[in-house]
């Protein structure tokens, strides 16, 4: 299983702005894990705008985002 896994380009379940680290704000550590990515096991998660106008880039891991999705359908 080498293809990408079939991600959106936008995620529901976020954590907070305000609990991530400069890091995951700058997409260099997992979005939901705070782990540090490397490439080939990155989901760019997209260009987004915050609350006061500031864009970033957040990413995860594929996992983590497939993860963040199974629980917004689980309740
Ligand atoms: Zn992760």
């Amino acid at each position: 299983m080498s293809e990408p896994p079939d991600v959106p380009a936008t995620v529901a379940a976020q954590p907070p702005m305000e609990r991530l680290t400069k890091r995951q704000r700058h997409g260099a550590d997992c979005l939901y894990c705070a782990v540090t990515l490397r490439p080939g096991d990155v989901v760019d998660l997209g260009g987004r705008e915050a609350e006061d106008g500031t864009v970033w880039s957040p990413r995860a891991h594929p996992r983590c985002v497939k993860g963040a999705r199974d629980d917004e359908r689980a309740g």
